[in-house]
């Protein structure tokens, strides 16, 4: 299976590209035993900027690219 987008929850961790501290965030992996393992973790600013060059990360990937929305603040 190549790489995947999801859509983390109730996660801290920091972003990938610029290490600013994210807690929803999508994340770019690979699912393996149908669990998901992330590889890279971005911000939402970052993930905006990574947008236009996704299918170079995820060029392996079987399905279309699927773009994860942000969640709404409650
Ligand atoms: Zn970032």
């Amino acid at each position: 299976m190549g790489p995947v987008w999801r859509l983390i929850r109730g996660q801290k961790d920091v972003c990938h590209r610029c290490g600013r501290e994210i807690v929803d965030f999508p994340a770019v992996g690979r699912g393996v035993d149908f669990q998901f393992r992330p590889v890279e973790k971005y911000c939402w600013d970052c993930y905006r900027y990574l947008q236009p060059f996704v299918d170079e990360i995820a060029s392996e990937a079987q399905d279309p690219y699927q773009p994860v929305t942000k969640p709404a603040i409650p």
